[in-house]
């Protein structure tokens, strides 16, 4: 249940709100709009009719079910975009944030080369896995810490604010010392105790879409790290299991766009892992930036032949100047709806 105040609803009022909330056995989560304060009630087991009568305290416009099962998500409690801020690059604004970098952090040479070519194309952060979650236990999983200080090193020497993957709760202190955000992996995103332990971290968490997640399952595991307490989550379509083998996995654009009504929570997409194909990165970007995502994040490797990981995938600094070139070329011009000279009514 979500309890709108009303746009001249007082201090004590929205007070008296939280507390009866709590009082009933829910969570109160106040957000603050521009015009007007909502506050959910969020949990199970309260008593919801105690809430319904709400709309009969001082200060309540309405008191309304939420439709959809993630609550804090959603644009019913917050109608406006949410910007997530990172380190200075704003993600969610009006413009589009392009991440870039390698699949894996390799050495220091290849970060700073990769980070200045890409910082050079127009990017305004830095990618690169430290802890990599591989198919194969025999293929290369990661130089782990000392992946992160190269970060952190490239990150003072380009000032490209940096995002890599967590993958375990053992690892989140660490790499939030090094990186300004953290990535929950496509393989994660269930994993509901990471997910709670970033929920009480004070960095901005990338959430990648599960291989195989439903947009409503992607969305409750939003829900998770902000009903734990973290608000700053931005959302990454990176390609679903489907029947099709010629690409790595099937963009679901649409989903773009569907997650941008359902949620006020910014969504980037990775053309990269949504189709594993270096010939196809372009397309998809621009493709992505039309349906309406805030930014891309792209594989980018000195030399895709020699990666450790998704070399067929990356692009190299030429191919990745070209894609941002063509982020801004305008989408072709459409057809005249009558052939020239035929006057609509006109008869001979
Ligand atoms: C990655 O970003 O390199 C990665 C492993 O992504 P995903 O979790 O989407 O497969
Ligand atoms: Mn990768």
């Amino acid at each position: 249940m979500i309890v709108n105040m009303s746009e001249k609803a007082t201090e004590e009022q929205i007070a008296h709100v939280v507390e009866r909330i709590r009082e009933a056995g829910y969570q109160p989560h106040l957000t603050r709009g521009t015009e007007r304060t909502i506050v959910a009630a969020v949990g199970s087991g309260g008593r919801r009719h105690e809430i319904e009568a709400l709309s009969a305290a001082p200060g309540v416009e309405a008191v309304v079910p939420i439709a959809q099962p993630f609550k804090l998500v959603s644009r019913q409690m917050k109608p406006e975009r949410s910007v997530i801020d990172v380190a200075g690059a704003r993600i969610g604004g009006d413009a589009v944030v392009v991440i870039a970098g390698p699949c894996s952090v390799e050495s220091h040479e290849q970060v700073l080369t990769t980070a200045i070519a890409v910082k050079k194309a127009g990017a305004s952060m830095l990618r690169g896995g430290a802890y990599k979650p591989r198919t194969s236990p025999y293929d290369f999983q990661g130089l782990g810490i000392e992946a992160l200080k190269i970060l952190r090193e490239v990150r003072e020497q380009t000032g490209l604010p940096v995002v890599t993957e967590v993958m375990s709760t053992e690892d989140v202190d660490v790499i939030c010392e090094h990186a300004d955000m953290l990535q929950v992996g496509a393989r994660n995103m269930q994993n509901f105790a990471l997910l709670r332990r970033l929920a009480m971290i004070d960095k901005p968490v990338l959430l990648k879409r599960g291989p195989s997640a439903t947009v409503k399952e992607w969305l409750l595991a939003a829900e998770y790290l902000l009903s734990g307490g973290n608000s700053r989550v931005v959302l990454c379509e990176r390609g679903i299991k489907t029947f099709e083998t010629e690409t790595r996995n099937t963009m679901d654009l649409a989903a773009v766009a569907l997650v941008r009504e359902l949620s006020h929570l910014p969504v980037i997409a990775d053309p990269s892992h949504g189709t594993g194909k270096q010939s196809l990165i372009a397309a998809v970007s621009r493709a992505a930036v039309a349906i309406g995502a805030d930014g891309l994040i792209v594989e980018v490797h000195p030399c895709p032949e020699r990666a450790l990981s998704d070399g067929p995938q990356s692009l190299d600094f030429a191919g990745f100047e070209k894609v941002m070139r063509g982020l801004c070329e305008p989408l072709r011009q459409l057809a005249p709806s009558t052939p020239e000279g035929f006057a609509l009514g006109a008869q001979a």
